[in-house]
């Protein structure tokens, strides 16, 4: 998963860039990125590492320009180097352009097989490269807009793209609208478009709409144009209400807290438990816990510690330092759990790591029993969307049953919250929604 932001009109654009990054870190810790134009040329500053370690203030003295394009980077396609953090920049026909981009493409290999024939040479490993090359070699268009089109029409998957050039900005959404990506008023000046609301609150902005999937929104001579490009086909993910988006953003026109406290509620009515406390596994699983308590009447408590200063642990590659990171990051108070019934509340399962080592650290502190209730179906299936789900292989409930992944992470019980479960709390028309991820169907390959 990653962020994108883009701001146009404003005096101050690659400083709220790097503040709506800042506030959207969440989505993405590996690289960060900003490129900005002052109209005549765009300066691109990107490398690895978290919003605050990357940018110092004497770099926005280099972003100059009142249009700017942001990027944290979680890596899905491509690799961890420096060469494959965003924005990506170009040099080409028509001038300068540079381009940030959430989502995963399906049919990236394909064409970069055919591009690669004609003689183009990639500089990075990632998806989002092709379609500046697709751009840049489409000398039949005379206008960017026209360029940008033809690309992301011949682009397949999942892509909330903002493009700079250096008197324009371009923001498009593919037409399942599989990533989400909003539209605000700046209070200070000029427009922002950012992958989550939340980098409005933090910079100002009043939130106007959600780019439409299939649209693309034009910033030209300080207004907004919109064109639709491709008829919509609505599958959003419904993994930005588990566990992607900050609970603070409205998402596909939702509040994220409350769509997770409902999920917590639908999973208290679906699967209740006889218990002294119902225990989250923070932060993921507090909101569903939060719903699972009020619903059922058990108390609910912060028995579970987490440690701020540890990043997510499934980011990291080998299974030893995930073990360890668990550890580091989450810690039991010992004194409220000690002879306790706990039903424990989780978002997801994706390997079991975190579970198993929650569960024998509960029993550890004195737990009587432990019941794991998880706030989404199984995930059985990987993402080709742009959420990073390890292979069908490494995906626990992939390979055994509910009863076989209650024996390995040892808990007295596990439950899932069903697909039903999900659609009642969220209010919505299961079709509008990819569960690719829960029930392997895909919307494209
Ligand atoms: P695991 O130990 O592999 O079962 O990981 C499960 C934990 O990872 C859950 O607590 C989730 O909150 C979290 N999680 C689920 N999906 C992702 C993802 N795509 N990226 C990072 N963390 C995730």
């Amino acid at each position: 998963m990653c962020s994108v932001v883009g701001i146009y009109g404003n005096e101050n654009a690659s400083k709220l860039c790097f503040y709506s990054l800042f506030s959207m870190q969440h989505r993405g810790q590996e690289a960060a990125g900003i490129s900005s134009s002052d109209g005549k040329h765009i300066k691109t500053l990107k490398n690895r590492g978290l919003v605050t370690q990357i940018f110092k203030e004497e770099h926005f003295k280099i972003l100059k320009g009142d249009m700017a394009i942001g990027h944290t980077r979680y890596s899905t396609a491509g690799n961890d180097s420096i060469l494959d953090a965003q924005p990506v920049f170009a040099r080409y026909g028509l001038g300068e352009i540079s381009i940030v981009h959430n989502g995963n493409l399906v049919n990236a290999k394909e064409i970069r097989n055919e591009l690669t024939k004609k003689g183009a040479i990639f500089q990075t490993n990632m998806d989002t490269e092709n379609i500046i090359h697709l751009i840049a070699k489409d000398y039949t268009k005379n206008t960017l807009k026209e360029r940008i089109i033809d690309a992301v029409k011949k682009i397949k998957g999942a892509f909330s793209l903002i493009i700079l050039s250096r008197s324009k900005m371009f923001a498009i959404r593919d037409p399942f609208g599989f990533r989400p990506l909003s539209l605000g008023k700046l209070k200070s000046g000029g427009y922002i478009v950012a992958s989550e609301t939340c980098a409005f609150d933090l910079v100002g902005a009043e939130f106007i709409r959600d780019i439409k999937p299939g649209e693309m929104v034009i910033f030209e001579h300080n207004k907004i144009k919109s064109e639709m490009i491709f008829e919509p086909n609505l599958k959003q993910c419904i993994f930005e209400y588990i566990y992607f988006a900050r609970p603070d953003s409205q998402v596909f026109g939702k509040n994220v807290y409350h769509m997770r406290k409902e999920m917590g509620k639908e999973l208290a009515k679906e699967l209740p438990v006889n218990a002294d406390m119902v225990v989250p596994v923070p932060d993921s699983g507090v909101a569903a816990a939060l719903g699972y308590s009020q619903q059922s009447g058990i108390p609910f408590e912060m028995a579970i510690m987490r440690n701020h200063y540890v990043g997510r642990t499934f980011i990291e590659p080998t299974q030893e330092i995930r073990d360890l990171k668990v550890k580091m990051k989450l810690s039991p108070i010992k004194y409220k759990i000690k002879g306790k019934k706990l039903v424990v509340i989780d978002d997801s399962i994706v390997r079991g790591t975190t579970s198993r080592r929650i569960v024998r650290m509960l029993r550890e502190a004195g737990a009587k029993e432990v019941h794991m209730r998880i706030a989404s179906p199984a995930t059985i299936d990987p993402c080709y969307y742009g959420v990073d789900t390890p292979t069908k292989e490494e995906l626990i409930a992939s390979k055994m049953s509910i009863e076989k992944i209650c024996e390995y992470i040892e808990a007295d019980s596990l439950a899932y919250l069903s697909i039903n479960g999900i659609i009642k709390a969220i209010k919505d028309k299961k079709e509008n929604y990819c569960f690719a991820c829960f029930d392997g169907n895909y919307p494209i390959l």
